[in-house]
């Protein structure tokens, strides 16, 4: 009985630090990318912000799934190729309705 609790203690205990971990890491990266729409400015709710890749061709990075679990080197490296959108604007990319400028684009 309490090995069974030590084991499920622990299994939480895991999944809070993995989540924990992600969180950090997703702050790190909106941090990095300004923590802002980079159209619109909108910085409201963090959880209404995507990472969108410049080069259409490059698979969308997706930060907020699987590829948070990765290492910060790996993410920065991954995020030099992204900008930083609120959902709204990303959709409107992905829509064709709005183009990244040349300055966006460095
Ligand atoms: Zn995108
Ligand atoms: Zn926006």
């Amino acid at each position: 009985m309490s090995k069974k609790r030590t084991y499920s203690d622990r299994r939480e205990y895991t999944i809070k630090a993995v989540a924990k971990r992600r969180k950090k890491i997703r702050l790190m990266a909106l941090d990095y990318l300004g923590g802002k729409c980079c159209f619109c400015g909108y910085d409201r709710c963090s959880a209404a912000l995507d990472f969108h890749h410049r080069d259409p061709n490059t698979k969308e990075f997706g930060l907020s799934q699987s590829g948070m679990t990765r290492s910060w080197e790996r993410t920065r490296k991954e995020l030099e190729k992204c900008v930083l959108v609120c959902s709204n604007c990303h959709r409107e990319i992905h829509a064709g309705k709005l183009q990244l400028s040349e300055e966006i684009q460095r």
